[in-house]
């Protein structure tokens, strides 16, 4: 996919809304191609939609990409050489190629009234067209012109479509040829004066030099109207590669209104998924290797990505792989970094204060050790180990009614208080040795010991090892949640 020409791509999302997983994508994709070669990988706002965009949104999408680690060499923020790289911020630059087609008589004024539209879209429905608009003001003579102006009707403009073919090469797809009878003279600027998408995108992609163009495959109908007016322009277009479509598992494509925030890269976020497994997924929503290779790190995934590798099919959305993934990469962290990606979640939910002592980092580390693999997101932390933080917490009814209600657990979890209460020193070994002692002296079976006390310590029925727990609560919390418990079953449960 080369063109001899500098490697500049861009990721043009409109912000009306957070970045959808679609979009996170196609911004990917475009950036794994420029780092692979080498090129600039630049971030444009198309908010031509002045009534849908909003800051907030482009703040969004700007904090999604860098948590995602797409950091982009011109645009949006960071600016270059061929900026604004916000579209509303555009309009002289749109103006100046208005007039210039204008003046080639490549596009031109038209007066039509929303009612003759009316009737140009029922009589196209009538016999079937696709296109509506016939073309009746393409070559108004001046008196017409100031007549309808003089009438105080406001024009748009509209390009002319020239009576041949439009042949479109896409890396991806193939060729595709729109024959005229397709095509129409769409709008280029409204009547209030604002240019359309089709317009800016193709003067915003010519202007800022953009080589090839990686987009979503819901685009592929603009490429020949595009194609139109790079040919307006005289101008050689860039290349062109539309990417499969996401769909959830009943077909239906994934989109903000239909799934919300399922789609929305900010929520897996705040829902405990590292950037490296939603990169890892991302990437293989449509692109492969070798079809076998399912793990990639980002160096690799740079050495490796090949716009010619996507497939042509849409795809399937399957969260169950993103887990697997999430699981994965949390996993790949070493300890210390693990405990750094949990932290913001206990602070969130309340169970760690802003700043540890590092007599707590290290005990936090040996909390984040416990929980072993049973992480799926980083969120799981607050569900696995709030018990360790906060003596606040539920007895999990289910572990009740299953090792609080058979045999002694009264008499078993008082019998265990004396023992904890006895031992001098606190550490892992002496724990087991005087459980264990417990449990032969009274002839107990081990499960019988071991299950009613870790739903005392920690009001679930599974976790990490039970010594490894009552040497992380310390002695003075683990008698208080063995009294804990033993008034409640007292109290009669
Ligand atoms: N703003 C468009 C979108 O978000 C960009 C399309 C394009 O890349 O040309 O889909």
């Amino acid at each position: 996919m080369a063109t001899g020409l500098p490697i500049r791509v861009r990721f043009a999302p409109s912000p009306t809304g957070f970045l959808h997983i679609g979009s996170a994508r196609t911004a990917l994709f475009n950036w794994l191609f420029a780092r692979h070669n080498g090129g600039t990988y630049i971030l444009r706002i198309d908010d031509t939609d002045e009534q849908r965009s909003t800051e907030e949104s482009m703040r969004e999408i700007y904090d999604s990409l860098k948590w995602l680690g797409l950091d982009w060499d011109e645009g949006a923020v960071v600016g270059g050489p061929y900026g604004p790289y916000v579209q509303s911020e555009r309009g002289e630059i749109y103006r100046k190629y208005v007039q210039k087609l204008l003046d080639s008589d490549d596009a031109y004024y038209c007066y039509c009234t929303p009612q003759e539209l009316t009737e140009m879209r029922e009589k196209a429905r009538a016999e079937g067209r696709s296109t509506l608009y016939d073309g009746r003001h393409r070559n108004l003579t001046e008196t017409e012109r100031r007549k309808f102006e003089a009438e105080g009707r406001k024009p748009v403009v509209r390009i002319k479509v020239p009576d041949e073919s439009i042949v479109a090469a896409d890396v991806i797809l193939g060729e595709s040829v729109t024959p005229p009878a397709n095509l129409q003279d769409e709008i280029i600027l409204k009547s209030n004066g604002s240019p359309l998408y089709n317009f800016t995108t193709v003067i915003d992609d010519y202007e800022m030099k953009v080589s090839h163009v990686i987009r979503g495959g819901d685009h592929i109908n603009n490429t020949a109207k595009q194609l139109v007016i790079y040919r307006a322009l005289g101008v050689e277009p860039p290349q062109f590669a539309h990417v499969p479509l996401v769909f959830d598992g009943k077909g239906e494509k994934l989109s903000k209104r239909r799934h919300g925030e399922l789609v929305s890269v900010g929520k897996y976020r705040e829902d405990g998924y590292l950037p490296e497994a939603m990169i890892n997924y991302l990437v293989r929503l449509g692109w492969s290797y070798d079809d076998k290779q399912e793990i990639f790190s980002i160096d690799e995934l740079i050495e490796k990505f090949e716009v010619e590798r996507i497939g042509k099919s849409n795809v399937v959305f399957d969260v169950k792989k993103l887990q697997w993934l999430n699981k994965h990469y949390i996993m790949e962290r070493d300890l210390s970094a693990r405990t750094d990606a949990v932290i913001p979640f206990l602070q969130r939910d309340g169970l760690l204060e802003a700043n540890s002592s590092p007599v707590q980092r290290e005990w936090l580390e040996k909390i984040v050790e416990s929980v072993g693999d049973r992480m799926t997101t980083l969120a799981d932390i607050t569900t696995q180990t709030g018990y360790f933080f906060t003596d606040d917490f539920e007895y999990d009814p289910k572990a009740i009614k299953r090792w609080w209600k058979k045999g002694d657990p009264l008499g078993t979890l008082q019998g265990i208080r004396d023992v904890i209460e006895k031992l001098e020193t606190f550490g892992l070994e002496e724990a087991e040795a005087a459980i264990w002692e417990y449990t032969d002296k009274n002839n107990v079976k081990r499960v019988q010991v071991m299950q009613p006390l870790r739903v005392a310590l920690t009001g679930q029925s599974f976790g990490p090892g039970l010594f490894e727990i009552i040497v992380l609560l310390g002695k003075e919390k683990t008698l208080a949640r063995l009294d804990q418990a033993i008034s409640y079953m007292k109290a009669g449960i």
